[in-house]
């Protein structure tokens, strides 16, 4: 196959998520003239992991150092990405960050991190300080909002040099920025859907995708960055398995929105986090209001469902093979449902997220509560790799649920994976390791997640069955 020049035709899809619209921002900064990037929604886009919110907004994700992984590598990068990037620093807000625990176990684990991060500050990759708070009034002297009797036991770190980006904002930025810079076309909607790819008959490589609607794109190189949707795409073989997590709105009063601005980044991996108020407005009536947005932490949910994702066929053999349904966990978009919100026992958990974290809001009800889907790989690690049986096709995907932080510099690698400039070492991790996803949740610890096909409460009107 060709060489990549700067004019080699390059097709995103999913270019308007996370990794997609990174990835077409450091194509088109190197240089890369013939891009072309399409997704179901626009930017920002209505089917990311990112928002899930085709009227509303995902307002915001923790920024911080990344713990450990290709990550982690990149954790000094991606803050200076996050700060100096002219098109990411004005959607970084710096207001700090508490990782807590109350199991013992966690607690140790948060603390052989930290005296990592104390002992062996030269080989690592965060050199920003980190403090251990060790007792409820520690905690509290840097997130006042919190009270005692709701954090007995509690311990982790605090981190003055991380807090939130504006999630949509941020992404909005790079679609910007990539207008601005020219080079690269843009498809939504029903001409942007990915449907399969096309196939030289020939040499068995892919050469471009159809269209939902049957619009054919032709590329010399195609980058699946589909996010959760890729392994209902594309046969993945197991190495990827989507699962959502669960967000709420609570709405505040300017006075009560005044008294939270500014607190920082909550997290505690046993409960959940939330951020700073925002004041966000809503294009459906036109006006504002101040919201916090929240989550809660459990082993998320899975979605299982018989699907037929494109699986390529041996190598000689020309045309894929049409498979036969496998069962796949298929997110579906709030974008596409906006009346599904979240499973009974859920919506009890984000209830528990304010009542330890903000008891002062114990009994106010939510405006808006939502899933919110990412795929994960056994080991949290990225995929990125050409796909072994599919030469041209690319895959950019096992987000793993805290890929928005890389939002400024994820794209580097994979322009790195196709200019062949990814070390060896690197597209060992990366690449194809079939067998090993995460359907028993190992990769984030836990009990295996749950299906929503078996849970009451979040499919409103719509067949729960409907993709
Ligand atoms: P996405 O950003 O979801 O992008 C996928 C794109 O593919 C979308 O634009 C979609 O429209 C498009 N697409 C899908 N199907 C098709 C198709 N058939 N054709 C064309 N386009 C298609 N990360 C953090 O770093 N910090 C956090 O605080 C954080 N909090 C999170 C909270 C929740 C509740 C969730 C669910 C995730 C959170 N994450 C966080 C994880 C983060 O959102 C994801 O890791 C990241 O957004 C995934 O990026 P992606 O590019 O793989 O997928």
């Amino acid at each position: 196959f060709t060489k990549l020049t700067l004019d080699t035709p390059i097709l995103i899809v999913g270019g308007a998520g996370t990794i997609g619209s990174s990835t077409a921002l450091h194509l088109r900064r190197r240089g890369y003239t013939n891009l072309k990037l399409i997704d179901s929604y626009p930017f920002p886009s209505g089917g990311s992991g990112n928002s899930q919110s085709a009227g509303g907004s995902d307002l915001n994700k923790i920024v911080g150092y990344a713990d450990g992984g290709v990550r982690g590598e990149l954790a000094e990068e991606t803050m200076r990405g996050w700060r100096e990037d002219p098109v990411f620093r004005e959607h970084y807000y710096e207001v700090g960050e508490l990782a807590l625990a109350s199991l013992p176990s966690n607690i140790a684990s948060l603390h052989s991190e930290y005296i990592h991060h104390k002992t062996s500050p030269s080989n690592h990759p965060d050199p920003d300080p980190l403090e251990w708070l060790s007792t409820p009034s520690d905690i509290i002297h840097r997130a006042p909002h919190l009270k005692a009797e709701s954090i007995q036991g509690w311990q982790g770190t605090y981190r003055p040099r991380a807090g939130w980006a504006g999630a949509m904002d941020a992404i909005d930025s790079v679609g910007e920025e990539l207008k601005r810079l020219g080079g690269v076309e843009m498809i939504f909607g029903s001409s942007g859907t990915f449907s399969r790819p096309l196939i030289d008959p020939l040499t068995s490589r892919c050469i471009g995708v159809i269209a939902k609607d049957g619009t054919r794109h032709f590329a010399e190189r195609v980058v699946m960055a589909t996010g959760a949707w890729t392994p209902s795409l594309v046969d993945l073989e197991g190495q990827c398995v989507s699962k959502c997590w669960i967000v709420a709105h609570l709405e505040l009063t300017d006075e009560e929105a005044a008294r939270y601005k500014g607190i920082p980044v909550v997290y505690n991996e046993e409960v959940g986090f939330l951020f700073e108020p925002r004041y966000v407005r809503d294009p459906s009536t036109g006006t504002s209001r101040w919201i916090i947005k929240l989550c809660d932490e459990f082993p998320g949910y899975t979605r299982y469902l018989p699907v037929r994702p494109f699986r390529p066929g041996k190598s000689g053999n020309s045309k894929p093979i049409p498979s036969e349904p496998i069962n796949v966990s298929v997110p579906r978009s709030h974008s596409d449902h906006p009346t599904d919100t979240v499973p009974d026992e859920g919506m009890m958990r984000l209830r528990r997220v304010v009542e330890v974290m903000l008891p002062e809001f114990a009994e106010r009800e939510f405006v808006k509560s939502y899933c919110c889907w990412c795929t994960d790989t056994d080991d949290a690690e990225w995929l990125f790799c050409e796909h072994p049986s599919c030469p041209g096709l690319f895959l950019a995907t096992g987000d793993s649920g805290h890929s928005f932080t890389s939002l400024p510099i994820v794209g580097g690698q994979v322009a790195d994976l196709l200019e062949g400039k990814m070390s060896p070492e690197r597209m060992e991790r990366l690449g194809w390791r079939p067998g090993r996803g995460d359907p028993d949740h190992t990769g984030r610890g836990g009990p295996p997640a749950k299906d929503l096909g078996d849970l009451p409460g979040w499919a409103h009107g719509d067949d729960p069955k409907e993709v």
